[in-house]
């Protein structure tokens, strides 16, 4: 594909986890890809891997939740790639306390990463998808937005990205634009791994407990959530718009 008519992604938190496996999926899927995370250098391993299997795709470090910075990363994927025609806001951190013992700061830091950081991500490159007249914004929620002990700060977070999404499916519908968000359930990521450690358990013991209460009887991986967010990227899903979708080996509700 030339690099005139090659769509840009940026996929946000990039460097590892359930971004780094998207930002190869959408390469391979054709698109080029701007790896963005906190630090430039830590996307360096997604790049080579995708550049090494033929794509193409660049290191951005930015944090999602300082405006500056988003601007500024967005300016360096348009002169770089292009202008971004697909969004995947995923970033992520937790802070996991009860209620009780929850400091502002817990609060602050989950909410200004997952939502702040979604809605300047998605301020500054929508106007890019609206003069092509064609976008995709895939929102990283969570299957803890229904409710999670130990995660009010990250269940609200993650619940406001489903009100984001369906607004930005309204709002930017007219333009060729659609907006989803994914939810997925148990995953095999640092993020989980940490939730185990959090929890006293081995992150082996934690991933059999996890199995045993799924319909599918497994965990998730990366791939299964690349693979969702992969359909709702491609151009075959423009009639899909507004919607959640549960990636987590059962139904949810
Ligand atoms: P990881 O912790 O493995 O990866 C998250 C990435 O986001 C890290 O590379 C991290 O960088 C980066 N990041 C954190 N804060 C910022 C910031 N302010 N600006 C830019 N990048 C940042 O998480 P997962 O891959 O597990 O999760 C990805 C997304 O999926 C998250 O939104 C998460 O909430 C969601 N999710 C995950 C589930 C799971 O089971 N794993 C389940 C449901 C939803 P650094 O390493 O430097 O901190």
């Amino acid at each position: 594909m030339s690099q005139d008519t090659q769509r840009v992604a940026i996929v946000t938190g990039a460097a590892r986890g359930i971004g780094a496996a998207t930002a190869r999926r959408l390469a391979t899927d054709g698109l080029a890809v701007a790896v963005l995370d906190l630090d430039a250098g830590s996307c360096e391993p997604t790049v080579e891997a995708i550049t090494s299997a033929g794509g193409r795709a660049f290191a951005v470090g930015a944090d999602v939740s300082q405006a500056d910075q988003v601007e500024a990363a967005v300016g360096k994927v348009v002169a770089e790639l292009g202008p971004p025609a697909v969004l995947i806001n995923n970033a992520g951190v937790l802070r996991d306390n009860l209620i009780f013992k929850m400091s502002e700061d817990d609060w602050d830091t989950v909410l200004g990463v997952h939502l702040r950081g979604a809605f300047l991500m998605t301020r500054a490159a929508q106007k890019h998808m609206v003069d092509q007249r064609f976008g995709r914004i895939v929102n990283l929620s969570s299957s803890s937005a229904l409710g999670n002990r130990g995660q009010v700060n990250y269940s609200a977070a993650k619940a406001g990205m489903q009100g984001f999404t369906k607004t930005l499916a309204i709002e930017l519908g007219p333009f060729g634009i659609t907006a989803n968000a994914v939810a997925p359930g148990f995953i095999v990521t640092n993020m989980t791994e940490a939730t185990a450690a959090r929890m006293g358990m081995s992150f082996e013991e934690f991933q059999t407990m996890a199995a045993s209460q799924v319909p599918v009887r497994r965990i998730g991986q990366v791939e299964d959530v690349a693979h969702t967010i992969s359909f709702l990227a491609g151009e075959g899903a423009g009639f899909v718009s507004g919607q959640v979708i549960y990636v987590a080996g059962g139904p949810l509700c």
